[in-house]
């Protein structure tokens, strides 16, 4: 029996356990997105898990809460808040992602480039709800542009990617002359989730 807060965040520690069997059995991308779209389909079944800090939007920008980080930076979690008429720039990851949608909706647009450096659009607009999971990778396509799909309200999606992502560098590109620009995302919190602390369900056992 398990009781106490510990326990609250317990999917996201079994999950945080999973992703590191995952990372450290698989080296294939392809089995890597999807064993790694199983256990995150699995983890946004719920959500009462993510901690109310990491669910707090700020006014002006999109907030990427760091849930977890791999010692070995094999793989990143991290809870994407976004605030109303949020939106990132056009962008990559240089790594593979995976994206969990956990509250509210997010609009998505795929681009490619082009030998010439132009951008196109890379498919329709997906729009992405409750449940759903979308994958990024150089090798399927890394560049996108996203956005909070609903107008009056906070959505969250959580994100898991193939390196400690606030550590890579990565470039956004300018929509019109697909020009790129270095960025490192970094993360909104100094703060990360206790995952370890299993001490009211050891106590229970006395
Ligand atoms: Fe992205």
């Amino acid at each position: 029996m398990s009781t106490g807060n510990a326990d609250t965040v317990a999917p996201l520690r079994d999950f945080v356990v999973e992703m590191t069997k995952l990372v450290n059995l698989e080296t294939k991308e392809n089995k890597l997105l999807s064993e790694g779209t199983g256990l995150l389909k699995n983890l946004i079944k719920t959500d009462s898990w993510l901690p109310e800090f990491c669910t707090i939007p700020h006014p002006e920008f999109y907030q990427q809460f760091l849930l977890h980080a791999d010692p070995l930076g094999k793989f990143s979690v991290v809870s994407f808040v976004w605030g109303p008429g949020q939106k990132t720039p056009i962008h990559d990851h240089c790594v593979w992602g995976l994206i969990g949608m956990l509250r509210g909706m997010e609009k998505g647009q795929r681009y490619k480039q082009l030998p010439s450096g132009e951008l196109i659009q890379d498919g329709p607009e997906t729009l992405l709800r409750p449940g759903d999971i979308e994958a990024v990778s150089p090798t399927i396509g890394d560049i996108h542009v996203v956005s909070n799909a609903v107008p009056d309200q906070t959505s969250i999606s959580i994100h898991v990617y193939g390196a400690n992502i606030g550590a890579v560098k990565r470039h956004t590109y300018d929509p019109s002359t697909g020009k790129t620009k270095d960025f490192v995302s970094g993360y909104s919190s100094k703060q990360i989730p206790n995952l370890w602390d299993r001490s009211a369900e050891v106590r229970a056992t006395l």
